[in-house]
């Protein structure tokens, strides 16, 4: 009797050892899951639009130690000067020079603003790049836009998701109710450590009156910081949580109730 009891307790004491190793285990990997290193494309029509629409959220995660690329579908106007410099010139110092502030990685398109469609070849050419990229998570323009850049890149990357993204997709406001319509958002990101930062980001867009759009995305900050009970927001949409892909490494907070 007594040799049976203790090789109870011993199976016992065993199956609560190997449970503590796997609880020990999960936890383990629970947290490298959280440090994972994740890639994020934020992809805006023009140079400017990631940095106010998703500035902050770029600032925070690269200071986590994630990498984030802004891609832009376009950055001229046909043969357009700025200054007597060629306008995609222009642009892309600029904004090369935001990416650099934000810790983020320029991509730019090669398409002019009268001359980017959301066609196949077009099409095909960002799917490509997506491709090769594999990015884990994509931030776009909201599909319903005023101008037809922002409405464009927000097709393209919707159809590359739906076809084959075997990423998550968010989607930003810009001057919202001027360009990006009827945005209902359901995240919403406390910027005030970063606002300073992406204003800097924004400044960096010499040629575009960087004073103007601050101006603008200011005011949204303040409205979503409102409706969320902080002081200055940025808002975002997730389209769906796709299984056992990484979702935003950043803390929301929901609406307000
Ligand atoms: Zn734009």
């Amino acid at each position: 009797m007594i040799h049976s009891w203790r090789t109870f307790t011993t199976v016992v004491l065993g199956l609560v050892a190997v449970l503590l190793l796997c609880f020990a285990g999960s936890v383990q990997a629970d947290a490298a899951a959280a440090k994972q290193k994740l890639r994020v494309v934020v992809f805006g029509g023009h140079p400017d639009d990631p940095e106010s629409g998703a500035g902050g959220l770029v600032a925070m995660l690269t200071r986590a130690g994630h990498e984030v690329i802004c891609a832009y579908g376009t950055s001229f106007r046909g043969d357009r000067k700025i200054n007597g410099e060629p306008e995609g010139v222009v642009r892309r110092r600029e904004a090369t020079a935001a990416c650099k502030l934000l810790n983020a990685t320029p991509k730019f398109f090669d398409y002019a603003h009268e001359k980017l469609f959301a066609d196949g070849p077009t099409l095909e050419a960002v799917r490509a790049w997506l491709d090769e990229v594999k990015p884990d998570i994509v931030v776009a323009h909201w599909p319903l836009d005023m101008h037809p850049n922002h409405h464009v890149v927000s097709s393209l990357v919707w159809q590359c998701y739906k076809r084959s993204g075997v990423w998550n997709l968010y989607f930003f406001e810009v001057e919202t109710d001027m360009q990006s319509i009827s945005f209902r958002p359901e995240l919403y990101l406390d910027i005030e450590g970063v606002r300073d930062l992406k204003k800097q980001a924004l400044d960096c867009h010499a040629s575009q009156h960087p004073d103007d759009i601050w101006k603008l995305h200011d005011a949204m900050h303040c409205r979503r910081g409102t409706e969320c009970g902080v002081r200055h927001a940025e808002a975002y949409w997730l389209v769906e949580a796709k299984p056992g892909v990484p979702l935003l490494p950043v803390t929301f907070i929901g609406p307000k109730k």
